[in-house]
């Protein structure tokens, strides 16, 4: 038998299938950035719809201009761990977006790469380190609250949730499900809110009865996060897998 066969997935102990499937790295990191990119493309004119009710109808187009710099300077760096590439998606972010969309997400991706380091893997709980440095970083910035009818709507009940399922022993997988689920949650919960932050909050009570559209873009990305950590493990463990992942 060869010595170094391509990931013989088939042949390893349920532990070490174990510990790899909680691994994420730059791959993953890539994939969903590129996911993100395609909602915000495919969702761009719904993004701006929501806006145009309380807001300046600006935010999809926004977004979307902001990803397709991010996917520009991310697709032309090879070699690079997760955490770089989403403090290059950061600057890309708040040099490209104007308004509050800039600064907010901007701060959201340049925070989470820091908590990332320079990790080459990471697992679930530095994932959730860089959540929580994402949250922090848009509330410094916004300074909203929950309840406030803003994206921190939907991502504090997120980072909750993921939380929730690491600590009741769930997976990656089960716990960015449990993230996107309650993000979207929070985004619908949003429309009775009356808003007390940002542009929208100048209409008082006939933002009443809109869904907040930073909170949309931001389930948007959870579900993009969902969608990437799913194809990342169904590609490592279809046999073939596409790249090579080394053992504990
Ligand atoms: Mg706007």
């Amino acid at each position: 038998m060869p010595a170094a066969v391509a990931v013989p997935w088939a042949g390893w102990s349920p532990r070490a299938r174990r510990e790899a499937a909680r691994i994420v790295d730059a791959a993953c990191v890539r994939l969903w950035l590129t996911e993100v990119a395609a909602r915000l493309a495919a969702e761009r004119d719904f993004l701006t719809q929501l806006d145009a009710a309380i807001g300046d109808a600006d935010h999809g187009v926004n977004m979307h201009r902001g990803f397709t710099a991010v996917m520009a300077r991310v697709g032309a760096v090879e070699e690079a761990t997760g955490g770089q590439l989403l403090k290059l998606a950061g600057r890309t972010f708040v040099s490209t977006v104007g308004g509050a969309a800039g600064p907010l997400y901007g701060t959201a991706f340049l925070q989470a790469g820091e908590a990332l380091g320079d990790a080459e893997r990471f697992g679930p709980k530095l994932l959730l380190d860089a959540m929580r440095a994402s949250l922090e970083g848009v509330q410094r910035v916004g300074a909203a609250a929950p309840g406030d009818k803003t994206m921190v709507d939907a991502l504090t009940p997120a980072l909750s949730a993921y939380e929730l399922e690491l600590r009741t022993g769930g997976s990656l997988e089960t716990a960015v499900s449990g993230a996107r689920e309650a993000a979207a949650e929070g985004m619908r919960a949003t429309i009775p809110l009356q808003a007390r932050k940002g542009r929208a909050s100048y209409l008082g009570p006939r933002s009443v009865g809109h869904q907040d559209p930073g909170a949309t873009s931001t389930t948007l990305m959870f579900a993009a996060l969902e969608q990437a950590v799913l194809a990342d493990r169904s590609q490592r463990f279809a046999g073939g897998a596409r790249r090579r992942v080394s053992g504990p």
